[in-house]
């Protein structure tokens, strides 16, 4: 990753999985760029971003609002020209609605899940693109519930089904620049983001004991292929949706019935 520059969005603290992304790329000599969403997560950044560069470019960006995606890429570009890599690990839902049934979601809360955790991609991609005149990488972070129900995950199953069909849509439509769209699907790992979760020790301890590797991923297995998505290893790879996540994607999860199964709750 020498001589490469890229934005990662999404860490929040030292457990965020972006976090773990950043400093394998780091380790490898990536240049990086980080945004954030609101002044309690500026402050943990700009603390974070210290112990691994000076001076790191730290910009505004709440992917809610409307002119914030622009605004930061057009600061990248103002003070690098260029980029190499984006990073997107950002996913949100209203907490009192990942729990219980996925039919009582709000349209609401429907929208705004959608928005943040999903359509932001695309808005990114666009703005990445943009600044990416030698080609690049674009990951997203996404999780089984996309393919499967998983209890208590609800709308954000939802959001990262269609999170993982845009992954494919963008990288038909960024193919031609060079430019490679993918997510990594990553087993459960404990983050602020994932601490909202109904049941989260749960679904933890089944995957535990469930997955062919009988083992929770660590984040740092995650940092590593984030670092191969985002790298000249994976120069052929696009559209994809890697799993890391101790294989538990081959046995499949049988939310309801599983008789079969070791549970620990
Ligand atoms: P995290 O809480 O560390 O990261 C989530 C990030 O989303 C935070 O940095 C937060 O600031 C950001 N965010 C939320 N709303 C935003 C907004 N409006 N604008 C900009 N940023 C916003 O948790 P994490 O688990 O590291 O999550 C990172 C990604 O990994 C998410 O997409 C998540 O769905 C995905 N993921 C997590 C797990 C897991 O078990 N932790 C598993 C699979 C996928």
């Amino acid at each position: 990753m020498k001589n490469k520059r890229g934005v990662v969005m999404g860490v929040a603290n030292d457990a965020s999985i972006a976090w773990a992304i950043t400093e394998a790329l780091h380790k490898e000599g990536a240049e990086i760029a980080f945004t954030y969403p609101n002044d309690a997560i500026h402050k943990r950044i700009t603390a974070l971003a210290e112990t691994l560069q000076p001076e790191s470019l730290i910009l505004k960006c709440d992917v809610s609002q409307q002119d914030d995606i622009p605004n930061a890429f057009r600061q990248i570009k103002e003070q690098w020209g260029s980029i190499d890599f984006v990073l997107h690990a950002i996913a949100f839902s209203d907490r009192h609605q990942l729990t219980g049934r996925y039919i009582n979601t709000t349209r609401e809360n429907f929208l705004n899940s959608m928005n943040v955790s999903c359509f932001s991609l695309t808005e990114i991609c666009k703005e990445a693109s943009a600044i990416m005149p030698n080609g690049g990488a674009i990951l997203a972070l996404t999780y089984l519930g996309a393919n499967r129900v998983i209890p208590h995950y609800n709308v954000m199953g939802v959001a990262k089904a269609a999170l993982e069909s845009s992954v494919r849509y963008l990288a038909a439509d960024l193919g031609p620049q060079n430019i490679r769209v993918n997510a990594i699907s990553s087993g459960t790992i404990r983050t602020a983001a994932s601490s909202g979760i109904g049941d989260f020790h749960y679904i933890m301890n089944w995957n535990k004991n469930n997955s062919p590797l009988r083992r929770n991923v660590s984040v740092e297995e995650v940092g590593k292929s984030g670092l191969y998505m985002l790298s000249d290893l994976s120069s052929a790879v696009t559209g994809d949706v890697h799993y890391v996540d101790c294989g538990y994607n081959i046995i499949g999860m049988k939310a309801v019935d599983a008789p079969d199964i070791v549970i620990e709750k």
